[in-house]
This record gives structure tokens, C-alpha cells and sequence, in this order.
């Protein structure tokens, strides 16, 4: 059985597909092109003690020209492809990939892909609301959203955006359209909304849904990350498990998976705690990425793109394609080098990348 297997025995079984750089959200982690943004990261940390490694320029990023993105058939090519060599899982992401015309369609593609087991999206959620009954009835299975905040000042402070209302709309409507299980994703930042974390798991214990704190990890445009602005998962668990009775879940049928996961002893919902800067999980990775323009990535902190729009625009055969995939994987990185001194930020943004 042909396989997508790297060269520290790792198999990967999770294609994630970015299907647009462009986003309507600034977020402070990831896209920080805000005042708020700016006013927070020079005020707020002394960056002479604990400096980013990666700290230069900010990345300017231009959106990508539309002939460099990949049109629906190519992705659903790649997908294809990548499914015959084991991938079951695919996630479709961004930039914001509701932004992107036709999601919809595309999505109906990817779940008509005999061997796909799994398919989700992730969203800030704005534009959930109009998109989701087509989502749903397209053949979407599950979705998360990014909320970091409870309170619609601070989101907007977060976010850029006035938007609060609209994402909480969208996440009760995923529910009510038998989205499960329905994740909400949460980055923290020290200063920012690490007040707040009680707050967002009592949240997902009164909606029933899985609500994931994320560490916030340097791969933002500013290159203003620094390590004070994490707040550890460790810590998070702790202040969580101070408030509310929490029951780990067992999960040891599937070691790849991001997220240390909890459920409440008195009520449904869950927490997930995602470490990657203080405990990294990179040993069980089983993921790849593809960015909207084609260009496959091997890790989130990869230095190294490899394009497969030229193999996919020259004719090459889906064989090709399938051995040109299984080179590039096999070159998989050990792991990241966050907290390293010899790390290196990406030059490209978790917008372009895709969560
Ligand atoms: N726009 C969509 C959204 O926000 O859900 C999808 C793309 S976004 C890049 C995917 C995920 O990456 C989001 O859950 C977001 O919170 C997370 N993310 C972005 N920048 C991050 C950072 N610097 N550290 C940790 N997570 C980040
Ligand atoms: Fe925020 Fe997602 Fe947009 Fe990044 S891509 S700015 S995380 S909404």
C-alpha cells in the first residue's frame, strides 16, 4: 500500500489546504496591522531581555496574484492524489477560507474523494453564518472556529474586527446543523485574553462544544513574538483545573493528535490544551500543508517550500505528482526549533501558511 512515509518513520495521514492567503480579520498573532496591535507589542514587553531570534523586519506581505493561486480542479487534484497515498483527513483553511468564492463547490469536490474519512474547516467564523447550510449539505463533516476572546471589546481588540456577535451566531448555528463535534480555538496571549481563559471554558461547558487553548507561536507578521508573551499550557491547565473539576480523556488510540483534551466532571464540553512552543508534539506529527499557491510545507516553521504548481500546470501525470509528494515528505523536519537559538522564523505568516 503506497504510503506518505519521512524518514523518521512518521506516516501522515492529515492534508491541510490553504485556499487563500486574504483575510477579512487582523489578528494580533497573526496578521498584527492594527494600532492596537502596534501600541501592544511596543508597550507591553521588554524586548532587550527576551529578545525574538527571528526579530527583523516585519514580513510585508502582498496578497498572492490570482493566477498563482491554485483553481478548485488542481486542488482537488493534489487532494486526490494525496489520498491515494494514505491521507485521510483534510482540513481546509486560509488565510480566511470563506472569503474564497465557491467554497462550497470545492468542498462537495473534496468530499467526493473516495478514501477521504474526515474533512473540516477551519474559520474565524464571520462569514459562517451565510455559508453553512451549503457547507453542510456539500458534504463538510466538522468545523473549528478561532475565538479568542468572550468579551466584544477585547475581540475586536484581537481581531480588528467588530465581530464578535457574528462568530458567536456562527458557532450556534454549527451546532444546530449537527456540526460534532464543533471546536473553538483560542490563541493566548499574556496581557491580552489570558484573563479570560475561565471565562472561554465555561463557554464550552454551556454550549457543549471543545474549546482548545493554542500557545501563542512566532509566526506572526510583525516578528514581535517573544517568549513573554506565551502563556504556557501548563499554566493554562493549572488555572483551569483551579475552577472547574476536569477529567482527562484517554487518548491513546491516536497519539497524532495536537491537543491534550479534558472533559468536564459535571457538564458537556471539553478543554484541549495545544503546546506546540512548550511541549512540542512534533515527534507524532502526521501532517502536511499545502498553501493556496501550490507550494507543499512540511512543518508550520519549514524554511522550505517545494511548488508543485509547475509539475501541475506542464502536464505532469497524477504519478508523478505521487512520487514528486513522497520525495518532498520524505524530507519531513525532525521537529521545530522554537526557543532554540538557532531559530528561524518563517518568511511567510500563518495566514499564508494555513493553521
Ligand atoms: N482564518 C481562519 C481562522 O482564523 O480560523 C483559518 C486560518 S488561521 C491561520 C488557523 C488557525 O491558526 C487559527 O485558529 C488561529 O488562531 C491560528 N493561529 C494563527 N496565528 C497563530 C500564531 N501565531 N500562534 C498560534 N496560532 C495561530
Ligand atoms: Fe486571524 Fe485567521 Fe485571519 Fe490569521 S488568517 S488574521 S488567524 S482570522
Amino acid at each position: 500500500m503506497l504510503a506518505l512515509r519521512d524518514s523518521h518513520g512518521r506516516i501522515l495521514k492529515d492534508l491541510r489546504i490553504s485556499i487563500t492567503d486574504r483575510c477579512n480579520f487582523r489578528c494580533l498573532y497573526c496578521l498584527p496591522e492594527t494600532e492596537e496591535a502596534a501600541n501592544f507589542y511596543r508597550t507591553r514587553f521588554d524586548a532587550q531581555r527576551n529578545p525574538n531570534p527571528s526579530h527583523g523586519l516585519p514580513i510585508q506581505h502582498e496578497w498572492k496574484p490570482r493566477d498563482q493561486i491554485l483553481r478548485f480542479e488542481e486542488i482537488v487534484r493534489i487532494a486526490r492524489v494525496a489520498v491515494g497515498l494514505g491521507i485521510t483527513k483534510l482540513r481546509v483553511t486560509g488565510g480566511e477560507p470563506l472569503l474564497r468564492q465557491g467554497v462550497e463547490q470545492l468542498v462537495g469536490q473534496l468530499a467526493a474523494i473516495p478514501g477521504v474519512e474526515d474533512l473540516a474547516l477551519t474559520t474565524n467564523g464571520f462569514l459562517f453564518s451565510r455559508k453553512a447550510e451549503a457547507l453542510r449539505q456539500a458534504g463538510l463533516q466538522r468545523v473549528s472556529f478561532s475565538m479568542d476572546s468572550m468579551n466584544p471589546e477585547n475581540f475586536k481588540r484581537m481581531t480588528g474586527r467588530d465581530g464578535h456577535a457574528s462568530v458567536l451566531e456562527g458557532i450556534h448555528l454549527a451546532r444546530t446543523l449537527g456540526f460534532r463535534p464543533v471546536k473553538v480555538n483560542a490563541v493566548v496571549i499574556r496581557g491580552i485574553n489570558d484573563h479570560e481563559v475561565e471565562d472561554l471554558a465555561a463557554f464550552a461547558r454551556q454550549e457543549d462544544i471543545s474549546l482548545r487553548f493554542i500557545e501563542f507561536m512566532p509566526l506572526d507578521s510583525s516578528r514581535a513574538w517573544q517568549l513573554d508573551h506565551v502563556v504556557s499550557g501548563k499554566v493554562i491547565l493549572e488555572r483551569l483545573q483551579a475552577r472547574f473539576q476536569l477529567v482527562a480523556i484517554d487518548q491513546s488510540s491516536n497519539p497524532s493528535e495536537t491537543a491534550r483534551r479534558w472533559h468536564f466532571a459535571d457538564g458537556p464540553g471539553e478543554i484541549g490544551i495545544i503546546a506546540p512552543v512548550s511541549q512540542p508534539f512534533c515527534g507524532h506529527c502526521n501532517r502536511l500543508r499545502m498553501t493556496a499557491d501550490g507550494k507543499i510545507r512540511t512543518c508550520l516553521f519549514s524554511l522550505h517550500e517545494h511548488d508543485l504548481k509547475p509539475l501541475l500546470r506542464n502536464g505532469a501525470s497524477d504519478d508523478s505528482l505521487a512520487e514528486r509528494l513522497q520525495e518532498i515528505v520524505l524530507g519531513k523536519e525532525a521537529g521545530h526549533r522554537i526557543g532554540q537559538k538557532d531559530f528561524v522564523q518563517p518568511a511567510r505568516t500563518m495566514s499564508c501558511i494555513g493553521g
